[in-house]
């Protein structure tokens, strides 16, 4: 038997009285672990292997199969469903993190990541774009997408006012280095943006969502980092076309 701490990223019935859940834990990245009788049991047990919970859970290994011994609820995000938009982001964090995590990968800075999205989701601390902005960027970092912010490729410029970001380079350049030449697949950007950015992809975990950006500046950051995540993933998610019909 083996006990992991984890968050349920989905649920899906089987046969009469089973499901199956997608859990997202620390030191085995994603596993699928069978529920007997789920939908028999109530009360504690059946909260902690619910959507979005983040639970301990006693784990059977035999052959090859891993099976729901017990489980104890460790936080269960209730008030996510108070806002249909806050919980459509959350589903789509949760679509994210099962096409990106493997199995038996360290996760753990994945975890801490979407468990503290998930609380400044919760509670309403902070704006969701800003959030899923945050979440986009910092989980392409943690799982070897990291984008290079150092400074302009042409020239060293630290700080320069405009910049075209190129998606799947990955770097940037300045106006001057770019010669008046934005190519196709760049992101035009003003410092703002990257600082944010740079805020985002390097900050430590204490001060991560601690930031601040103008609201034409958070659009841009949020449209950058939605590119940035699909291009690499080479895909889109039903769960984020979702979310963005309702806004
Ligand atoms: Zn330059």
């Amino acid at each position: 038997m083996i006990t992991l701490e984890g968050i349920v990223l989905r649920e899906k019935p089987y046969g009469e009285q089973d499901k199956f859940i997608d859990v997202i834990t620390k030191d085995r990245g994603l596993l699928e672990v069978a529920v007997k009788g789920a939908r028999k049991i109530t009360g504690r047990s059946s909260s902690s292997t619910q959507l979005f919970a983040y639970s301990r859970f006693c784990i059977n290994n035999s052959k090859d199969r891993l099976t729901l011994n017990s489980a104890e609820p460790i936080h269960i995000f209730y008030d996510l469903r108070k806002s249909l938009t806050g919980l459509s982001l959350a589903a789509y964090f949760a679509d994210v993190l099962r096409f990106s995590t493997a199995e038996r990968t360290d996760s753990g800075n994945v975890m801490r990541l979407f468990l503290n999205t998930l609380h400044f989701l919760e509670k309403g601390l902070r704006n969701e774009k800003m959030l899923k902005s945050i979440f986009e960027l910092r989980l392409m970092s943690e799982i070897g997408f990291m984008p290079d912010v150092v400074c302009c490729r042409g020239c060293g410029a630290f700080e320069p006012k405009e910049l075209y970001f190129s998606v799947m380079g990955g770097g940037f350049v300045c106006p001057d280095c770019a010669g008046g030449e934005q190519l196709e697949n760049d992101f035009k950007m003003e410092l703002p943006v990257l600082s944010a950015v740079r805020h985002i992809v390097l900050a430590d975990f204490s001060r991560l969502f601690n930031f601040r950006l103008s609201e034409h500046a958070l659009d841009r950051l949020s449209v950058f980092a939605e590119i940035y995540i699909l291009s690499h993933f080479e895909r889109s998610f039903s769960t984020l076309d979702f979310y963005k019909n309702l806004l």
